[in-house]
């Protein structure tokens, strides 16, 4: 609804251009003027931005006073997900190479009940309140497993029932769970789960009778590009609001349904503060136009599409919902052998959205590589075997 809303309010109004089928590649600061840019200095400026126009297959440049990014997640990160396809990472990997401030990345929150339904993206959520209903979670083997990790069972927190249920499938070597509600009644059952009875229904599962296979799937990045409370981001004249964003809202573990109010509350803020601060700026000048002499278009597609496998395998089975040091080592050094051949090939390459959507998750993914390292401890969304206690933080 949202969504909806919005949309039919920006095709309304005069003084809003919509470019559709248009990615965003680059963001554009002083790096393009020639200017030596640094991480971490307060003076970058963001002037606008290189997009691709997918159409035309040109990259065009776009000036601006000011910039907000509103990209979302990067679910895509990991082999299941429940995120639509857009959700590659782009903000925070353009705002990472900007060399502006990125933060909390190790917490990435998978929904513990996808439908398991090999080949589906994204995967269809079996909502929690299915739990809550009286629906409860069995392994293969028939056992009722959640009441040996938590005294709630079924109806434990996001993060343990998902936890739970990956150990199940390691231990197991199974590849999903169930869910079952067979011991609930038909007729309320399937009047208050309308849509999960049809989707079900239409692969062969009846959710009276059958108990439905479910895995975990990557639904939710509570770290991104960070902001202060008026969505400013570290890069001036650079806003981010919604799931690119990092606000600090949402800690080290999200609960359920607070990110579309955080969207909707700072873009507001955002919207305020912009409008406010314009006229103090200036469309930049002498801004080069995207520079692709000497670029072709990559002959053999299998060279991106056998990466992007490799980069979900290696933060699916390394850097998924239980880590350790080991794992993370890992997947450090294969994640560089395939940051090396992108970057490679995307010096060589004319500009595609599968190249860009590949080198912004391999980006996203060394972040939450470089930062669950970096956390010596488990806390909510990041678990790590190696210190399985949260250390002790004094409010400062
Ligand atoms: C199945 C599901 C159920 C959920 N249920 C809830 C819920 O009940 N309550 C709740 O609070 N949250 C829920 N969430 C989370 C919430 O929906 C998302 O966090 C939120 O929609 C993110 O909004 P956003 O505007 O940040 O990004 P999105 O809505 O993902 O929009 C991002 C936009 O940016 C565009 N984009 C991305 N990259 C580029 C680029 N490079 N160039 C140009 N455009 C680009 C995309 O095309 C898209 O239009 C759910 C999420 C999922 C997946």
């Amino acid at each position: 609804e949202i969504q909806r809303a919005l949309s039919v309010q920006v095709r309304k109004h005069p003084n809003i251009d919509l470019l559709e089928k248009h990615f965003a590649v680059d963001l554009i600061t002083q790096h393009h003027l020639g200017m030596l840019v640094k991480r971490h200095l307060s003076d970058i400026e963001c002037y606008g931005a290189y997009v691709l126009d997918l159409k035309t297959e040109k990259v065009i440049k776009i000036l601006s006073k000011t910039t907000l990014l509103a990209s979302g997640g990067a679910g895509h990160l990991y082999s299941t997900t429940t995120n639509p396809p857009i959700a590659t990472g782009d903000g925070v990997a353009m705002v990472y190479r900007a060399k502006g401030i990125i933060e909390n990345m190790e917490f990435v929150q998978f929904h513990p009940t996808s439908l398991y339904n090999p080949g589906e993206t994204p995967s269809y959520l079996i909502s929690e309140a299915m739990r809550g209903y009286g629906g409860i979670l069995r392994n293969q083997l028939g056992e009722k497993f959640m009441n040996k990790y938590d005294k709630r069972g079924s109806l434990a927190p996001r993060d343990v029932v998902a936890r739970a249920i990956d150990n199940e499938l390691k231990i197991h070597g199974h590849d999903f769970v169930y869910l079952d509600n067979t011991h609930l009644s038909e007729k309320e059952l399937k009047e208050h789960f309308p849509n999960i009875t049809e989707k079900c229904a239409s692969l062969g599962i009846d959710i009276a009778r059958d108990r439905i296979p479910v895995v975990p799937a990557a639904h939710y990045m509570c770290g991104g590009v960070k902001v202060d409370m008026d969505g400013q981001t570290w890069i001036k004249r650079l806003y981010a609001v919604g799931e690119v964003s990092s606000t600090g809202l949402h800690g080290a573990n999200r609960l359920a349904s607070n990110s579309l109010i955080e969207a909707i509350v700072y873009a507001a803020r955002s919207a305020k503060h912009a409008v406010q601060h314009v006229p103090e700026y200036q469309l930049a000048e002498q801004i080069p136009d995207w520079d692709d002499s000497g670029t072709t278009h990559p002959e053999e597609m299998v060279l991106i599409t056998q990466n992007l496998k490799e980069v979900k395998q290696i933060m699916t089975n390394y850097v998924g919902i239980v880590r350790s040091d080991l794992r993370l080592e890992r997947a450090t050094v294969r994640l560089e052998i395939i940051y090396r051949e992108t970057e490679d090939l995307y010096r060589k390459s004319k500009v595609s959205l599968r190249i860009c959507q590949l080198r912004n998750l391999i980006n996203v993914g060394y972040l939450v590589i470089k930062m669950a390292n970096s956390r010596k401890e488990s806390r909510g969304l990041h678990y790590n075997l190696d210190y399985p206690k949260s250390l002790d933080i004094k409010p400062s």
